[in-house]
């Protein structure tokens, strides 16, 4: 079986439509948190298995020995997310999975929010077990939140200086995933993968202003401006502090690395910055 976890999240779910168009439904297993979450996906004909990464003894017998996993990181920033993996990790040693393939972060990127990620390939290389690392960029949608509000008062505020991304979709980063897991031959590989084009804020809001015939002005701050103006909008502090040091990581430019992995694995270039803007006017 493939088998997928964070199944029912926004990647997951970009990652399973796309197993579904190259194998048949019942070689897919989704882990989802209720079987609730997973009715969808059993109503395609999909496996579900129910198991929390918070509470290990879920995840006891859910592999099979030559099963394909992808791991999709955690979401829940305040757990140790190192742990939460390392718990799909010895079960999917336990059963002898043939490849455990697992999302991460960019090689280069040196921040809060990554040292999980380092700290989980350590785990995931040391344990033995036929690894592949998803070094994934910045997904763009995650650039294209709020809009709404940016188009309205014509001003992007971050903190990343002239620092470039190399961003990609959900999507692309998916179909990277998909591609690992139903192909050959990408056993203790490593992959950067990103968008092929880096841009910058300068960049992102010139195009932004171009699709909306409004001047949008790209204002760079320092990192404590910045967390002093997430948390004035009431954002928890640690929260703040976690994304501007993603924004700290963007000025130094640790996310504009173009390595060509993704488009080499999907077999298409990734989607370009201009169309995840366009799809998200479209959208509002
Ligand atoms: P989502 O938040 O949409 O999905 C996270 C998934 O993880 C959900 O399916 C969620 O389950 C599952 N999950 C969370 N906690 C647990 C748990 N304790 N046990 C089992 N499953 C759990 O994130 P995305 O799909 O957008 O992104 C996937 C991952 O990529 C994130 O979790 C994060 O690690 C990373 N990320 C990367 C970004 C980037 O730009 N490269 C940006 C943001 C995140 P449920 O559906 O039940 O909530």
């Amino acid at each position: 079986s493939i088998v997928v976890t964070g199944a029912t999240g926004n990647l997951g779910r970009f990652v399973v439509q796309g197993l579904l168009e190259k194998a048949p439904a019942d070689e897919i297993t989704a882990v989802v948190r209720s079987k609730e979450k997973g009715a969808d996906f059993e109503a395609r004909g999909v496996r579900i298995a129910i198991a929390d990464y918070n509470a290990p003894g879920t995840f006891d017998g859910l592999f099979s020995a030559g099963d394909k996993v992808l791991l999709i990181s955690s979401s829940e920033m305040d757990r140790d997310r190192v742990a939460q993996h390392k718990v799909v990790i010895d079960a999917a040693r336990a059963s002898g999975v043939a490849l455990l393939a697992c999302t991460s972060a960019t090689g280069t990127h040196d921040a809060p929010l990554a040292a999980a990620h380092r700290g989980t390939e350590k785990v995931l290389v040391e344990s033995g077990l036929p690894y592949v690392l998803l070094r994934n960029n910045w997904y763009s949608e995650m650039f294209v939140d709020g809009l709404e509000r940016v188009i309205e008062r014509g001003v992007i505020v971050r903190a990343a200086g002239e620092g470039r991304i190399a961003s990609a979709t959900r999507a692309d980063f998916a179909a990277g995933a998909v591609a690992v897991l139903t192909g050959e031959g990408h056993e203790n590989k490593t992959y950067e993968l990103s968008g092929d084009h880096a841009w910058n804020f300068a960049e992102f809001a010139a195009e932004l202003g171009r699709q909306t015939g409004k001047e949008i002005v790209y204002t760079p701050v320092g990192v404590e401006a910045y967390i002093d103006l997430m948390t004035g909008a009431g954002m928890p502090g640690l929260y703040a502090e976690i994304l501007a040091g993603a924004e700290a990581s963007f000025a130094k430019g640790e996310l504009a690395g173009t390595s060509g992995d993704l488009s080499r694995l999907i077999g298409r270039p990734t989607t370009p910055i201009a169309d995840t803007i366009t799809a998200a006017l479209q959208q509002s």
